[in-house]
């Protein structure tokens, strides 16, 4: 195993590092009190090639492989959550989906756009009585002449209210699913209730509803009732993301908190100077470089085209729990300043709580890896 990363993914890292300082830092405050996604940041993402990570060259992306794109979250992730987990959803899941389950003619329509930023995309699985098991989706399509006719509701959509794009999976029956690639023009298509979350202020979090939507045969992702394999496909890629994503969060915190350790004075001297600040400070920054490792391991393995399954559930366990943990501690290192918003610290604990529920909640990631351990279907 080589320890080194190439120039290429170096420069990327630099420069996404020096956008969100530059770009993200100083406005997160202000984005997340207004409650929405800044849409007037995304032609300056779409400028870094942020819309369009894994898209080839062909359709306007820039292509970078998996591990190169978990470097990108990370960065993000230590920007805002909110501006991440927007890339997120954009990327892995909905282009995701595209690039493993599209066909050539419906990627030559589709990718084109979302790669340029022109609008972001979503991704479309969870239902409010199908989470964890997705597979049980209430949602319907019903085959008429050369269209199908799509009913249900989708929930917790990231960008759901703001894309101009959606990959919409609905039940087929039989714990069966079918994905549809719908423009937000889809007559029948309509946003819901816009949801008011604990932290992620800036990301979208909306419901679709889909009244008769009527959607061309030839939007169908895939075969019919065979998207579930795509769908398991996306989740595996996505969390590697996710779990970057976390690491981002903790790692910003964690800076926070050394910075302050090093000022606040108590007892006539710095608090780093305290034996149980520095366990907190060195367990936080041990535990977010083994994160780092385990997420770059599964996207290694995903690169060199190997089976990556078991090792991105295992990344997104592990770099979700120890940010959530690095995070926490961050904050208890600053006291009671920790808790007012004058620091992004409690603006990152609210945010980085997501990242052990989204794509996958802590339990079925650890259901993931049992399997993997026993070999049972
Ligand atoms: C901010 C936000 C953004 C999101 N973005 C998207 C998106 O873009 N697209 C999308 O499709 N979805 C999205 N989701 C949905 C998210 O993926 C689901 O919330 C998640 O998969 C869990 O589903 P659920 O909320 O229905 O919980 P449930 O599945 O009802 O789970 C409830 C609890 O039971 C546990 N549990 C469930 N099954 C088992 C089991 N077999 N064994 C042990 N424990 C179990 C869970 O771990 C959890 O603790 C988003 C959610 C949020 C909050």
């Amino acid at each position: 195993m080589r320890f080194s990363y190439r120039d290429d993914q170096l420069l990327v890292r630099e420069t996404v590092r020096d956008f969100v300082r530059s770009r993200i830092v100083p406005n997160a405050d202000a984005w997340n009190e207004r409650a929405e996604f800044p849409l007037e940041l995304l032609p300056e993402l779409a400028a870094l090639g942020l819309t369009g990570l894994a898209v080839p060259h062909e359709y306007g992306g820039a292509e970078l492989d998996t591990l190169c794109i978990a470097m990108v979250m990370e960065e993000l992730g230590a920007g805002d959550g909110s501006i991440a987990l927007t890339i997120a959803a954009h990327n892995s899941l909905c282009i995701g989906h595209l690039l493993i389950g599209a066909t050539e003619e419906q990627k030559a329509r589709w990718l084109p756009p979302l790669a340029r930023g022109t609008y972001l995309g979503c991704w479309a699985l969870t239902e409010p009585s199908s989470g964890s098991d997705a597979v049980a989706a209430q949602s319907r399509a019903r085959p008429e002449g050369n269209e199908y006719v799509v009913s249900g509701t989708k929930q917790f959509i990231t960008n759901g209210s703001i894309a101009g794009f959606a990959v919409v999976i609905v039940g087929a029956g039989e714990r069966k699913l079918t994905a549809f690639g719908m423009p937000r023009a889809t007559p029948g298509l309509r946003v819901g209730r816009r949801e008011e979350k604990m932290g992620l202020h800036a990301s979208d979090t909306a419901q679709l509803v889909l009244e008769d939507c009527r959607v061309p045969g030839a939007d169908r992702i895939g075969p019919d009732g065979e998207a579930f394999d795509d769908v398991k496909r996306v989740l595996d890629r996505g969390r590697i993301g996710i779990g970057a994503l976390a690491i981002g969060l903790g790692r910003a915190s964690l800076e926070t908190a050394i910075g302050y350790a090093k000022e606040r004075k108590q007892f006539g001297k710095p608090i780093a100077e305290f034996q149980m600040i520095q366990w907190r400070l060195a367990r936080a920054r041990t535990e977010l470089d083994a994160a780092r490792l385990l997420v770059h391991r599964a996207a290694a393995l995903a690169d060199a085209g190997l089976r990556f399954t078991d090792a991105a559930s295992k990344a997104k366990l592990y770099a979700s729990e120890a940010a959530t943990r690095a995070v926490d501690s961050s904050l208890q290192v600053l006291g009671g300043y920790g808790y007012l918003q004058d620091f992004p610290i409690e603006r990152h604990l609210r945010d980085v709580r997501l990242m052990e529920i989204g794509e996958g909640t802590s339990e079925v990631q650890r259901i993931v890896v049992a399997r993997e351990l026993l070999r049972v279907d």
